[in-house]
């Protein structure tokens, strides 16, 4: 990697990007541009070992060469989309390889988490009125969940703060408090449909769901007619060391949604179901036009196939017993974090402060080399590339401490 001296100063850009810029966004002020596994650079040369990993998408690091040679091919075929009205070979391995390894029978390819949850939503609730004959359509969600910022997976996700002043929501979601049972009873009526959760929580501040809660609402599921929906667009494909989170409890669902690390980096969703309630969709019910392009799911595909020739899932479950050690220690001798909770590689680090606070310990990392961000506040959120080393986690350890020490003096 050799740095070429840029031609628009990085300030004028960044000044030119904030001012043309959607105003729902606050980026960081560096231009990043290129970069090798855990490694990224900006366009100034410094360089930032990547804890943050485009937010749980680029599961193996940036460039990965398998992922490059097979982007690379698929771009060289010409073929880039073909849309819905005919098989790509690409599509065909992915759906194959996503059933194989999970509880489903079929996959509907999309874009994006968001899209992923409304076609979920949407499912479960045709699913209950046409194939079962009921009524139901209520979806119950949890308390700082997030599910996208679509009306429907917008209207899922329990947080007022996503809601605020784009009212009114779509009718039929309906609240609970994570890992409270009895608030989950509580909601049942005779219009629920489904419940809706998250394994892990990532936006709400990673908080992981008991597995004795899960199992007590996928019994309610199945005492009160209910589908259980796992929204698994950032705990999927590994991330938890599993393929799928859900994998963990011993729990199955019936509609489980995809995206973030799926394609590392390229765009793409998936929502998979069984069978049995894939009844609930017929020809023409639900679709988009770049669902299942052979570009993403090549991608996809690439991503599939490195986790396993790499033993990546193994490497997860090590590396985060690592990261929990150094968190731990680091712990020990400094009194500012609280908590440090998550599975896998989604790993919430809490610190005895504010969400001011917090992003001040992400900027002063960032400025001594780390990336990595927030979530729920004040949660430092560390999502590394599930390639990563022992070595990297010490690096990024001793950058968190400093970047504490500097952030909140003691
Ligand atoms: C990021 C995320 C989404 C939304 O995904 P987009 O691709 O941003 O639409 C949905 N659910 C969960 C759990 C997420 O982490």
């Amino acid at each position: 990697m050799t740095a070429v001296a840029p031609a628009r100063p990085s300030d004028d850009l960044v000044a030119v990007g904030r001012s043309t810029m959607s105003t729902t966004y606050n980026p960081q002020p560096i231009i990043l541009q290129d970069g090798r596994g855990v490694r990224v650079r900006d366009r100034d040369g410094r360089q930032y070992l990547d804890f943050l990993a485009g937010i749980a998408v680029c599961a193996l690091g940036h460039g990965h060469p398998t992922l490059v040679q097979r982007l690379t091919e698929q771009l060289q075929r010409g073929v880039t989309h073909v849309s819905n009205g005919f098989f790509t070979e690409p599509q065909i391995l992915l759906q194959e390889r996503l059933v194989q390894r999970s509880f489903a029978d079929r996959v509907f390819l999309c874009n994006s988490g968001t899209e992923a949850n409304e076609a979920a939503i949407k499912l479960a609730r045709r699913y209950q009125r046409v194939v079962r004959g009921t009524p139901r359509f209520e979806i119950i969600t949890f308390d700082a969940s997030f599910h996208g910022r679509t009306y429907g997976a917008l209207s899922a996700t329990a947080q007022p703060k996503y809601h605020a002043g784009f009212e009114p929501m779509v009718p039929g979601f309906v609240h609970a408090t994570f890992n409270d049972i009895d608030s989950v009873r509580a909601r049942v009526g005779a219009h629920t449909a489904a419940i809706m959760l998250e394994v892990v929580q990532g936006e709400g501040g990673v908080r992981p769901a008991d597995p004795a809660f899960l199992r007590a609402v996928r019994e309610l599921c199945d005492e009160q007619g209910l589908l259980l929906i796992v929204d698994e667009v950032q705990t999927g494909i590994g991330r938890t060391g599993e393929w799928f989170a859900y994998q963990h409890s011993g729990v199955t669902p019936d509609i489980m949604t995809l995206a973030k690390g799926l394609g590392g980096g390229v765009p793409v969703g998936a929502m998979v179901a069984t069978d049995e309630i894939f009844r609930g969709f017929e020809r023409g019910s639900h679709a988009t036009t770049f669902g299942g392009n052979p570009l993403a799911t090549t991608a996809a595909l690439a991503v599939l196939d490195v986790i396993e020739d790499e033993g990546l899932l193994a490497n997860v479950s090590a590396m985060a017993r690592h990261f929990e050690t150094r968190i731990d220690e680091l712990r020990a001798r400094q009194s500012r974090i609280l908590e440090t909770r998550g599975l896998g590689l989604l790993r919430g680090v809490v610190i005895d402060g504010t969400a001011d606070d917090a992003l001040r310990i992400v900027s002063a990392a960032r400025q001594r080399g780390l990336l990595m961000n927030t979530a729920g506040g004040n949660v430092l959120r560390f999502v590394p590339p599930l390639t990563i080393t022992a070595q990297d986690i010490d690096e990024a350890v001793a950058i968190v401490e400093a970047a504490i020490d500097e952030a909140l003096p003691r």
